[in-house]
């Protein structure tokens, strides 16, 4: 038996999650999930990262848009608009039935983590998905035209103000939820496994939780990381204009990304387009591995996940584990 837990935030992480979750059994792996970008709208508490990852594990997400649900209608948001309420925030009416059920659920004093395993149970996925956390924790963008809630700054304001620096309101006395914990607990741990995922908005939310970055770095189960940069480039989202603001040494790249995971880190998985950053990234004392990461194909998500868990393996080999 052996069990992996994996630290995902929404899209990218989410087109590995498919790859891994039909590539091993449910009872092997839990998906631990970013809620730093969590917030509350016309009185609904909203999980966006949660969300992504549901309805990609479903088949419910809208593939096109690259985001919701798929078969989407938007009476809701187009009947507040007659009423002149905020509509920057997307709301389709699907995506709102979620949102509404998630909130009464909440409001009748259950946890993120139980409602999340309802929501998901009802929706047919079989792998157990949860919040990092079932505190608040809530991701602030410190911009040059102020702080701003994670929201705010990536829909309203679509990522354009320069990003200066990123706090986790609240992390101070946020605790890992039963979920992670248990999985970090199950004597059949083999592995982590970082996704391709943003590492400033989407990872270090779940790395400011007090404690865990520290017990990442001495778990005696390797941790490994999927670069979400290809060749100096991000595949969506900020990850690669904030990278660029955060004046770092080696830019928008992979081995910056390795930089930013080193002290967690016992490897990591680059796209084939940036070989030439291998023996930097191994001289931070990682393993590291070539291949395919630009996730197109359900094949090739689940050709990555498969060299995921080969990674793992070949590190377990090396310090003989598992
Ligand atoms: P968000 O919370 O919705 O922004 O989603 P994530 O943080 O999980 O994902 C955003 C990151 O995913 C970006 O940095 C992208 O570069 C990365 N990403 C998206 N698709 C791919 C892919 O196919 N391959 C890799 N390697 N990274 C990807």
């Amino acid at each position: 038996m052996s069990h992996y837990l994996v630290i995902t935030g929404g899209v990218g992480g989410a087109k590995f999650a498919l790859g891994l979750s039909t590539t091993l059994p449910a009872s092997d792996v839990t998906f631990a999930v970013n809620t730093g970008d969590d917030f509350e709208h016309l009185g609904f508490h909203i999980s966006p990262d949660i969300d992504t990852l549901i309805y990609t594990l479903a088949g419910l997400n809208d593939t096109d848009r690259g985001w919701g649900r798929r078969e989407e209608s938007w009476n809701f948001l187009s009947t507040l608009r007659t009423l002149d309420e905020e509509t920057w925030f997307q709301l389709g009416d699907r995506d709102l039935a979620i949102h509404v059920y998630r909130t009464s659920l909440l409001t009748q004093g259950k946890t993120l983590s139980e409602v999340t395993d309802v929501i998901a149970k009802k929706l047919g996925i079989n792998h157990f998905l949860t919040p990092m956390t079932d505190q608040s924790l809530r991701t602030v963008v410190v911009t040059a035209d102020g702080k701003l809630p994670f929201q705010d700054y990536f829909v309203k304001y679509q990522s354009k103000p320069i990003v200066e620096a990123i706090e986790f309101s609240g992390s101070e006395l946020a605790r890992l939820s039963p979920g992670v914990s248990e999985a970090l607990a199950n004597d059949d741990l083999c592995g982590v496994i970082i996704c391709p995922s943003n590492p400033y908005l989407s990872i270090d939310p779940i790395l400011s939780i007090p404690g865990f970055r520290s017990l990442l770095s001495e778990i005696t189960v390797p941790v490994i990381a999927v670069s979400p940069i290809i060749g100096g480039k991000a595949i969506k989202g900020p990850t690669e204009k904030i990278m660029n603001e955060m004046d770092l040494e080696a830019g928008c790249s992979s081995l910056s990304v390795a930089r930013h995971y080193q002290d967690i880190l016992d490897g990591i998985i680059i796209d084939t387009v940036d070989t030439e950053q291998s023996e930097d990234i191994a001289a931070l004392g990682l393993e590291v591995s070539v291949g395919e990461t630009l996730m197109t194909s359900l094949q090739i998500k689940q050709d990555l996940a498969q060299h995921c868990l080969s990674l793992i393996e070949k590190i377990n080999r090396s310090i003989e584990r598992c």
